[in-house]
């Protein structure tokens, strides 16, 4: 009799239902926002990528913890542990989690709750879960991109979910149709600190860490339309930030991240021979 296994997809490091035999597919790496790798669909498990595969800890700002895997798997994004007095929250997931994982990560006071960005890093969310006996909130609007589901994953509905120590999950859409960006009333990064927004990459960190930019499909070199980037702009306006932390190791605007935004919409929109609609304040 052969042993079930939770198969992972190597592309896009998304872990699946358990079955005898890997998927015939990757719903997620299909889509037109991903790719299926040159060589074919692969498949790996927890076990196997433990084997040459470990987790980096490095503080990207005082109490913002964060968690990415070297060598780089899948599409490689930096996870971070947000540091409250209520609960850590979890800002998007990586794959690897291993015993040198969860003892850095109680170390540290352990994981409350886990939100996701979007679905390019979901993950292995319901291990991280199970292990750290946490709750995961994901916007409804991807729930079809639920590869494993759980009893522990939260389907919010609407614009925003406050969770604690006024921690906020803002519904964005734009990259994902459940677009989500969290919201932190500040980070202890010298005095005066207006908060922050971790952005995964529904609001992107670009090269040139002035700016930000906004895509359907990042791989595949698709742009996002006005509307979408327009609802993106009036749903983080009622925010105050100043930093943003992207998806990536040192992908963060560290300082005037509002006006950065607003520039880099601005530019964007001209680029594609569009408008900035006006924000009317008076909507909000
Ligand atoms: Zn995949
Ligand atoms: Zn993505």
């Amino acid at each position: 009799m052969s042993a079930m296994e939770h198969f992972i997809c190597v592309q896009c490091g998304t872990q699946f239902s358990e079955t005898v035999n890997p998927p015939l597919h990757c719903p997620i790496c299909e889509d037109e926002r991903q790719f299926v790798r040159h060589g074919g669909q692969e498949w790996t498990t927890l076990n196997r990528l433990a084997v040459d595969h470990r987790n980096r800890f490095e503080e990207e700002a005082p109490r913002l913890l964060g968690i990415g895997t070297e060598p780089e798997f899948a599409i490689g994004q930096r996870a971070l542990l947000v540091q409250s007095p209520a609960g850590n929250l979890l800002w998007d997931c990586i794959t690897l989690l291993d015993d040198k994982t969860i003892a850095g990560i109680d170390e540290h006071g352990g994981i409350r709750g886990i939100a996701i960005s979007h679905p390019h890093y979901y993950t292995t969310m319901i291990e991280w879960a199970e292990r750290f006996d946490a709750r995961i909130f994901l916007h409804a609007d991807d729930r079809q991109w639920v590869m494993r589901k759980s009893p522990r994953i939260e389907l919010w509905e609407g614009t925003t979910l406050p969770l604690w120590d006024d921690l906020t999950l803002i519904h964005c859409g734009g990259h994902f149709e459940g677009g989500t960006v969290l919201h932190l009333p500040s980070v202890s990064r010298g005095r005066g600190s207006k908060g922050a927004l971790l952005t995964g990459d529904i609001v992107q960190v670009v090269q040139d860490r002035r700016y930000v930019s906004f895509m359907r499909s990042y791989p595949n070199l698709i742009p996002l339309g006005a509307t979408a980037v327009n609802r993106i702009l009036e749903t983080i306006e009622p925010f105050s930030f100043d930093q943003i932390y992207g998806a990536w190791w040192k992908a963060n605007v560290v300082s005037n991240a509002k006006a950065a935004v607003a520039r880099s919409a601005e530019r964007y929109l001209r680029a594609i021979g569009a408008d900035r609609r006006s924000v009317r304040r008076s909507e909000m």
